[in-house]
């Protein structure tokens, strides 16, 4: 079964077609704002700008003629309600008019199951960290348990705040990297973590309020290894409770090569399996929407019209696992 399908949640307009046997391609356009962080009518407008643009690259790369296509499939949440309309209506449109199943995917659910396709992870503990969600998830009796989370802003958007705060563009995470990786020295923070919760809101003000004061370097190598050591740590516990050995690291925040060493000792020690997909499986992408669709589709799974709307929150927690 040949499924398109349309990632539209946030920054990221992307389109990504799969079957079962291989990923045919996964083109992307990401709205960069000239100034602040991402303001939802203009990510949407540049959504609506770049869609024939990436309707037409992805029928190139791939090879693959949108006639040819058994299902769309796009993601309905969670996400930036203006750009969520636009992927829902890609999606509809494109599926009346070459006549394909339809199927609304949660967004956090994707970046698990593209992680464990192009990885080999079976059942991992996820740890996803992107611009908009920071979670620890686990599937448990036929859900996908949320069982750690940020309190309040998620990890990318908390490090481009700092960024942006120091001066640097969007998105910050590589900026603030760069600069980590030019100073070994610390200065003590906040330890940002709640139980099996972490929040970074204090953590950035605390950083913040250090801009000027302290080297932008040391600021942003102390940010990391606090904020970082947090999350690895409530995912070594969350591991241990679910008596787990493998963890998988996905979301924008993946990219980072501190926190990936972080995970990669961490599970070392206890003689479990880390994973990080690919870096363009890692950020936003359609293909990891695709995938997901193509899964709920081979479950049976449809979503109809009347129920293709956007969904702003819709939970992890929330979408029935019907596919594993
Ligand atoms: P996503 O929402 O999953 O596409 O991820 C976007 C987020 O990933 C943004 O907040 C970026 O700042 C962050 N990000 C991208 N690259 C890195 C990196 N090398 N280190 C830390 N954060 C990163
Ligand atoms: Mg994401």
């Amino acid at each position: 079964m040949k499924v398109l399908g349309i990632e539209s949640t946030a920054h990221t307009l992307g389109i990504g077609i799969v079957d079962e046997d291989e990923i045919h391609a996964n083109v992307k356009s990401m709205f960069e704002p000239e100034e602040g962080g991402i303001h939802p009518r203009k990510a949407a407008e540049h959504h609506y700008q770049k869609a024939m643009h990436l309707l037409n690259q992805v029928e190139q790369k791939s090879g693959i003629d949108l006639e040819e296509i058994d299902a769309v499939a796009f993601a309905q949440g969670p996400g930036i309600p203006q750009c969520l309309d636009v992927g829902a209506v890609m999606a509809r449109a494109l599926s009346k008019r070459y006549d394909t199943k339809l199927v609304g995917v949660n967004h956090c659910l994707a970046h698990i199951s593209i992680g464990t396709r192009t990885t080999g992870a079976e059942d991992p503990t996820t740890l996803y960290l992107s611009g908009g969600n920071s979670q620890i998830l686990e599937l448990r009796s036929g859900r996908y348990r949320v069982i750690g989370e940020t309190l309040d802003i998620a990890l990318g958007n908390a490090l481009d705040k700092l960024a942006r705060k120091m001066g640097y563009p969007h998105p910050g995470g590589p900026e603030i990297e760069k600069l980590a990786e030019k100073t070994d020295d610390i200065i003590e923070l906040t330890y940002p973590i709640k139980g099996m919760d972490f929040s970074f809101s204090g953590l950035v003000t605390e950083c913040e309020r250090k801009v000027n004061s302290e080297e932008d370097e040391v600021i942003a190598n102390s940010f990391q290894e606090h904020a970082y050591s947090a999350v690895v740590e409530a995912l070594e516990r969350a591991m241990a409770q679910e008596e787990s050995d493998e963890a998988l690291l996905t979301g924008g925040v993946a990219m980072n090569s501190r926190l990936r060493d972080m995970i990669e000792t961490m599970c070392e020690q206890r003689g479990a399996e880390a994973y990080v997909p690919p870096p363009e499986y890692c950020m936003d992408n359609g293909a990891m929407i695709a995938h997901q669709g193509l899964l709920e589709l081979q479950a049976g799974r449809e979503t109809v019209i009347e129920e293709s709307g956007k969904k702003p929150k819709w939970r992890p927690d929330e979408a029935e696992v019907t596919w594993k």
